[in-house]
């Protein structure tokens, strides 16, 4: 199985990105009667010496194995003096200085470092819940094994399936047992093997009847066939190991196991698997490249390896999907600013672009919800400001009366022989006045919409800067033009406002001259009114065109560029937050880390498994 150790650690490298156990690796459990021989399997498979065997009843509780992987000693001492690069990895152990150790979880913080001590601490611990008198527990003691040579693998002892209830057992053994095994071999995710000693009758195997309640396909049962040292002068378990007898999807496999005197003499592991591979030999030639316990450890890695290639192609995807996010928010934190100036000088261009494209029209987002930038001001232009203009009434609020004062206010003491060309000039400046609030609304109209361009083409966040010098630098721009365009009746005050304020006299009916004399002028008015309006309609329009919006496209970059560009600004305006800048990183070491786990995907499908 230590073949399996390198693939597995590399996956283990992709789960430490990925974050999740797509590859469980099967739990193996052993089942069958009781000393068939069960533990000694489970034993030869860890390659240590650690777990109570022997005739009778000795596993009385399940035992829950788990086997970790850590890198050899010299390895973890180095990542521990902080030469190594995973501090935090899985694999350091700070303060342990042994190679190979168990923790039990009934007592976290006791190392063992020794393996006899292991056997005990079982052998103790299996005494405390199940008596000291055969009894039996379902209550599984859980223990981990770390050491360089094992798999990340769990692996369960089971007690053995008996019949006849002895010591403290409860009458209903049996079915207690069974129902302990079953509820462990139930689990889909778990490999069988089916311990079945070859000096009985395989036809007879609990352990083959159990599994097949709970696997009738075979798919994931291994029948091992125990002590073939064992057997009757004269009969050998050759046909059953061919599967003639009772064939077994997965396979069947011989073993020789120590025996209780081999145990009681320790006879080295090592030793044992060279006799077994001796006795192979001797007495089953034609099998015994096909048998023995490291045969069977070969045919579980196998068996584990089309498991992993089973899981891989979901691991790949997983892989895969997860890049695609990663690399989105990547994109989506930006680069980094490393030149200041040159970036300041990019995000200045562009937004004046913008800012132009869309008076222009030429955006490259163009609004469909409402009117934005110039064809909004084209609207103010011609709608809004040109329909108020038509709509003002030429002599609106200007009585006869009003004419008739001004008239007489004109002439002095003397009545005069012609209607008074200075009257005229008031009356007319006082209604053409009346232009000129819609057209100082059109300007700031245009004014407003300026700055709402702004919005438009900032999808920066970090230029906040940049736009309030913009708009401050506009506000200024436009208190220059608010004076109204030259052509503007702005009246010589004094006068105008005398005559405006002058009580009118109680109204009275007008000579026959008088009313000639208004009729007059209110033509003259009305004639020289609607000339001056056409002009100010041409003229508003084309003066705010050349004095706001044209001066602002033109001067825009380089105002900003003068306002901002400046070497004491640079750092402050592109600063960075700092979360945005930390996430960056972590999203891409992520990426790095996923993108790494995908080159060890793909090598292990190539690889390793075909
Ligand atoms: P379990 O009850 O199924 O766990 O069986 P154990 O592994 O405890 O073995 C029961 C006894 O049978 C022990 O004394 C082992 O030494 C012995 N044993 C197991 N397998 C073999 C084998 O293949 N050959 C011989 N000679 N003895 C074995
Ligand atoms: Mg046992």
């Amino acid at each position: 199985m230590e073949t399996l150790i390198p693939t597995i650690n590399r996956l283990q490298e992709v789960f430490l990105t990925v974050g999740a156990e797509i590859i469980q690796l099967p739990q193996i459990v052993v089942v069958g009667s009781q000393s068939s021989g069960k533990s000694s399997v489970l034993e030869s498979l860890v390659g240590r010496d650690f777990l109570p065997r022997g005739s009778g009843i000795v596993t009385r509780r399940p035992l829950v194995l788990q086997l970790i992987n850590i890198a050899p000693l010299q390895e973890r001492v180095k990542t521990e003096n902080g030469n190594g690069i995973k501090q935090n990895s899985p694999n350091s152990y700070p303060g342990v200085t042994a190679e190979e150790w168990g923790t039990f979880l009934h007592c976290k913080n006791q190392i063992f470092t020794d393996f006899q001590q292991i056997r005990r601490e079982i052998e103790t611990e299996t005494e405390r819940s199940s008596g000291e008198n055969k009894g039996i527990s379902p209550e599984p003691i859980y223990l981990k094994i770390f050491s360089p040579k094992v798999l990340n693998l769990t692996l369960v002892d089971l007690p053995g399936i008996t019949k006849v209830p002895v010591g403290d057992q409860p009458e209903d053994i049996e079915a207690q047992v069974q129902e302990m095994i079953l509820s462990f071999i139930s689990n889909p995710n778990s490999l069988i093997l089916a311990v079945s000693p070859a000096n009985s009758d395989l036809a007879t195997s609990d352990a083959l009847k159990l599994a097949r309640e709970v696997d009738p396909d075979g798919r994931r049962t291994l029948l091992v066939v125990s002590k073939l040292d064992l057997m009757d002068a004269g009969t050998d378990a050759l046909e059953v190991l061919l599967g003639r007898v009772i064939p077994v999807r997965l396979g069947i496999i011989g073993v020789v196991n120590r025996s209780q005197h081999d145990i009681n003499t320790q006879k080295s592991l090592e030793d044992c698997t060279r006799d077994e591979h001796a006795f192979l030999q001797r007495h089953y030639p034609s099998l015994a490249s096909r048998a023995g316990s490291r045969y069977l450890a070969k045919t579980l890695s196998r068996l584990l390896m089309h498991h992993i290639r089973d899981c891989l192609p979901e691991l790949k995807t997983r892989v895969t999907v997860l890049s695609s996010q990663y690399q989105a928010r990547l994109n989506s934190y930006g680069q980094p600013v490393e030149d200041h100036s040159a970036t300041l000088l990019q995000i200045v261009t562009k937004f004046a672009s913008d800012y132009c494209n869309t008076i222009e029209g030429t955006a490259r987002y163009i609004q469909t919800s409402e009117l934005c930038g110039g064809a909004r001001i084209c609207y103010i232009f011609h709608e809004t400001f040109g329909r108020t203009l038509q709509s003002i009434d030429p002599l609106g609020g200007l009585t006869e009366l009003d004419i008739l004062t001004a008239i007489r206010n004109a002439t002095g003491p003397r009545p005069a022989l012609f209607v008074p060309e200075v009257s005229f000039e008031l009356l007319a400046k006082r209604q053409i006045k009346r232009l000129e609030e819609p057209s100082l609304r059109c300007v700031e109209l245009v004014h407003e919409e300026l700055q709402r361009i702004i919005q438009h083409c900032s999808s920066f966040s970090t230029q906040a800067e940049a736009l309030d010098g913009g708009k401050r630098w506009k506000n200024d721009k436009v208190a220059e033009e608010k004076a109204p365009p030259a052509g503007f009746g702005s009246p010589s005050k004094g006068q105008a406002i005398n005559l405006l304020d002058t009580a009118v006299p109680v109204s009275r009916k007008l000579s026959s001259r008088e009313q000639r004399d208004c009729e007059v002028i209110q033509r003259l008015i009305n004639c020289y009114f609607l000339i001056v309006r056409k002009s100010i309609q041409d003229s508003v329009p084309k003066t705010v065109m050349h004095f706001l919006v044209n001066f602002v496209k033109e001067h825009l970059q380089s105002e900003l560029v003068g306002q901002l560009y400046k070497q004491t600004l640079l750092q402050d305006l592109l600063i960075e937050s700092q979360d945005t800048a930390q996430q960056r990183t972590e999203v891409a070491q992520m990426l790095e880390a996923l993108k790494k786990a995908n080159n060890i995907i793909s090598e292990i499908r190539e690889t390793h498994l075909w």
